[in-house]
């Protein structure tokens, strides 16, 4: 970005995947969301096309940009009405990762097929105890000669009927001080001991989330991603990525439900004049797209920090791009609801659906309460209650 305009680069990014994302919309999101598959083919061709592989380096097949390029990509998708949630943890948390901290041989065995999309890594963090509270984590791996042994249990796993493999964040002993340390391995799904169950939720969409149970997976010694010593910097480094990915698939989604409460007030018409005419409708309208554009202003900055390498204050923003655009939605979605009224809710116009999609923003992959401690303690300096 070069002020407050995107580079011609990005922008014709955003114009060829919007034409890609209108090829298959909303309407055949929603039927395959509905009969149960997958969006396989919109993901493949999004593979095949660069576009899953925008950030990966240009040395691995990639396309040698960046998380905002990969943002804009995510966030296209989304608007067109077939956002693809595994990109939030795919591409950006799990290359990411790699890409900064992995050994060569990790780069070499796995950027390649990120690059293509050719490869999908669903992202293990959240457990059933611990929850928000990722500090109280207790998958544990042991060493056992050259082999880890990973025991524990995961809950809420996005994608991972979909993935070759998770990357499942868990602890190590430190062999100094005997005290627990976050370290990341990469399971490939098939691994024995390694089991997943999916959950039932109310949220209308292809992708579905999982309980992990690890029962002595045992794994090689370069399962462990990068060094031992740089587990909480690798973690730190997906997590920014993570809400700036999220911020814009919400944006995206926002975009979406806007649109069409948009399209119908403009064409309904229930007195003398479409129901856009009255303020009553036409306000909400206005604030749904005023508080979409602040969350993307927001999400710009925060992917721009993060690709300048400043990864604190990129923290920071992201954390306040990924809270406002979970409003956003929220808030365009419920407008583009009551503005249809009855048919609001009616399967046919797929705006129902978008309701509990939408509230998952405001809880994954970070709540907005944490996002707010997080905002009153770091940004503000107020104590701590927890
Ligand atoms: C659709 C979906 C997909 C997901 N995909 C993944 C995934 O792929 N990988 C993964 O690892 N996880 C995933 N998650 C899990 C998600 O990140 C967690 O649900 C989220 O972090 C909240 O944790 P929790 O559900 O345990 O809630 P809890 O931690 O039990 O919190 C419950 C409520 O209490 C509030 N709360 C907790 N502590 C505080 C506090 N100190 N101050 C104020 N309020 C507080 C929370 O904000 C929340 O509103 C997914 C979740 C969903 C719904």
């Amino acid at each position: 970005m070069t002020g407050f305009t995107e580079s011609v680069e990005r922008q014709q990014l955003r114009s060829a995947v919007a034409d890609l994302g209108k090829r298959y919309g909303g309407e055949w999101f929603l039927r395959k969301a509905r009969g149960g598959e997958k969006t396989a083919e919109l993901w493949d061709e999004a593979g095949k096309l660069g576009y899953l592989g925008v950030n990966v380096p240009e040395e691995y097949g990639g396309g040698g940009g960046n998380i905002g390029d990969l943002a804009a990509v995510a966030e296209e998708l989304a608007a067109a009405g077939c956002g693809l949630l595994l990109m939030v943890v795919s591409p950006a948390i799990c290359a990411t990762i790699i890409t900064r901290f992995g050994t060569d041989d990790q780069k070499q065995t796995w950027l390649p097929r990120f690059a293509d999309g050719s490869l999908r890594m669903a992202f293990a963090i959240t457990e059933p105890d611990a929850g928000s509270n990722s500090h109280e984590i207790t998958t544990t791996a042991r060493r056992d000669g050259d082999e880890w042994v990973l025991n524990g249990r995961k809950v809420f796993i996005s994608g991972v009927d979909e993935a070759a493999a998770v990357m499942v964040v868990g602890r190590t002993t430190d062999a100094k001080t005997g005290k627990l340390r976050p370290a990341l391995f990469i399971v490939p799904i098939g691994t024995p001991g390694f089991e997943y169950q999916p959950i039932e939720m109310d949220i209308v969409s292809p992708d579905k989330q999982f309980m992990l149970f690890l029962d002595d997976v045992r794994l090689p010694a370069d399962a462990l991603v990068g060094s031992q010593d740089a587990a909480l910097l690798q973690l730190f480094a997906g997590l920014n990525p993570e809400r700036i990915m999220a911020a814009s698939f919400a944006i995206g989604m926002g975009r979406y439900a806007l649109a069409k409460g948009v399209e119908y007030a403009k064409t309904r018409t229930v007195w003398n004049a479409p129901i856009g005419a009255h303020q009553g409708v036409a306000h909400p309208l206005a604030e749904a797209k005023i508080q979409l554009e602040l969350a993307k202003v927001m999400t710009q900055k925060a992917a721009a920090l993060y690709d300048a390498g400043d990864d604190v204050a990129a923290g920071e923003a992201a954390n306040m791009a990924k809270y406002a655009a979970a409003e956003a939605s929220v808030k365009a979605v419920d407008t583009a609801v009551q503005v249809h009224g009855g048919n609001g809710l009616t399967a046919e116009y797929g705006l129902g659906a978008l309701v509990s999609a939408a509230r998952v923003n405001r809880i994954a992959p970070v709540s907005r309460e944490m996002i707010l401690n997080y905002v009153a303690q770091n940004t503000l300096g107020l104590p701590k209650s927890y």
